[in-house]
């Protein structure tokens, strides 16, 4: 089998380059993995990306490509509908005419938060800002392509929230500030599910390859993929800034000294949703009605139970 993973120096990039490793490690049958990043292939390039495709032959496309910068997006408008809305319905339109399979990442930012309770996947999409209509707008052509092509390729939409990996994201954010200053001020009335690339990853091919990495056949469509429970901003730094403690790190901020406040005293360029909270059933009785209680087990994982260890780890590395 031949995999084609766009975004290998991404947060969850990098987590398939360490998942599809181990899982293929032992194997004898390995499958043929191609991991590339924007300087190997530009995304928002057609002509580069469809040649790849073609020259390639995938089975299995993952798309952890993406443009991320949320506030910048406001103003590169056309950049990030190339690369989150353009890019994917090509990648869906080869794994449609080849019957090869495609897995996508969304976000919460697709919704309004303004939902009492768990969204689920088929809750109506409001973006509030140009990074959630680009997002929204990917997952509506991938649908549509499948829905107009006669094949028998499949596709899964994770949508996911507050992704930490290897990179820049909101935890070593937070961790650097905490060295620097005695008191931080964070917003603790929007609710979501940190998820850990890792475990995002994890997930993702427990959906879609067996343990021979040979490819599972599952229903296509969009699947909320968070950790359970929830937590705000100023909950998930003080665990972090915590962990970070426990590692033995010296901060100048302690639990005690993170303020929390509402996020209208602190204006970003896009609006967020306050509720980011998505329910996660539908992947649920994926799993359940496969039986796989180990797979269950990993879905349930509470998000608090990865973020100890990956402070510890940034720890161990000098990282904060
Ligand atoms: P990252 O920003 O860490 O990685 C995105 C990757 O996409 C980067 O490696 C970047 O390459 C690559 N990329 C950007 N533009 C292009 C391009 N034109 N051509 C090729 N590659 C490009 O994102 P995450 O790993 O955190 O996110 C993974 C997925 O999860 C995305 O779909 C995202 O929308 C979604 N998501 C993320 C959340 C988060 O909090 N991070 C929350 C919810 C959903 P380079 O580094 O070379 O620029």
């Amino acid at each position: 089998m031949k995999i084609l993973v766009f975004g290998k120096d991404g947060q969850l990039g990098k987590a398939f380059q360490e998942e599809l490793g181990v899982r293929t490690s032992k194997l004898l049958a390995k499958p043929v993995v191609q991991y590339v990043g924007s300087t190997e292939c530009d995304v928002a390039n057609e002509e580069v990306l469809t040649q790849l495709l073609n020259h390639f032959q995938p089975q299995l496309i993952i798309n952890a490509s993406a443009y991320t910068a949320v506030d910048k997006a406001e103003t590169e408008s056309d950049l990030a509908f190339a690369i989150n809305a353009r890019a994917p319905e090509i990648m869906a339109q080869y794994a449609a005419d080849h019957d090869a399979t495609f897995l996508h990442y969304s976000t919460d930012y697709v919704f309004n938060g303004e939902k009492y309770g768990y969204y689920l996947e088929d809750d109506l999409r409001n973006p509030l800002g140009v990074y959630g209509k680009s997002k929204a707008t990917g997952e509506e052509t991938i649908a549509r392509v499948f829905a107009s092509t006669r094949s028998n390729g499949q596709y899964a939409i994770f949508r996911t929230s507050w992704v930490y990996g290897d990179g820049g994201n909101f935890i070593r954010t937070i961790l650097r500030l905490a060295k620097e200053r005695e008191e931080l001020k964070i917003i603790n009335d929007q609710f979501g599910a940190p998820t850990s690339a890792d475990w995002l990853a994890q997930v993702s091919l427990n959906l879609a390859l067996d343990e021979h990495a040979h490819l599972r056949r599952f229903r296509s469509g969009i699947y909320h993929a968070v950790p359970a429970g929830e937590t705000t901003w100023h909950g998930l730094a003080c665990l972090a800034v915590q962990a970070a403690l426990d590692a033995g790190v010296t901060l100048r901020t302690h639990p005690s000294a993170i303020k929390p406040i509402l996020a209208v005293e602190y204006p970003l360029p896009a609006p967020r949703p306050m509720n980011s909270r998505m329910s996660t059933d539908k992947l649920h009785q994926v799993f359940a009605g496969w039986g796989d209680m180990s797979k269950l087990e990993q879905l349930n994982q509470p998000w608090d139970k990865a973020v100890r260890p990956y402070v510890a780890n940034l720890a161990k590395d000098g990282l904060i």
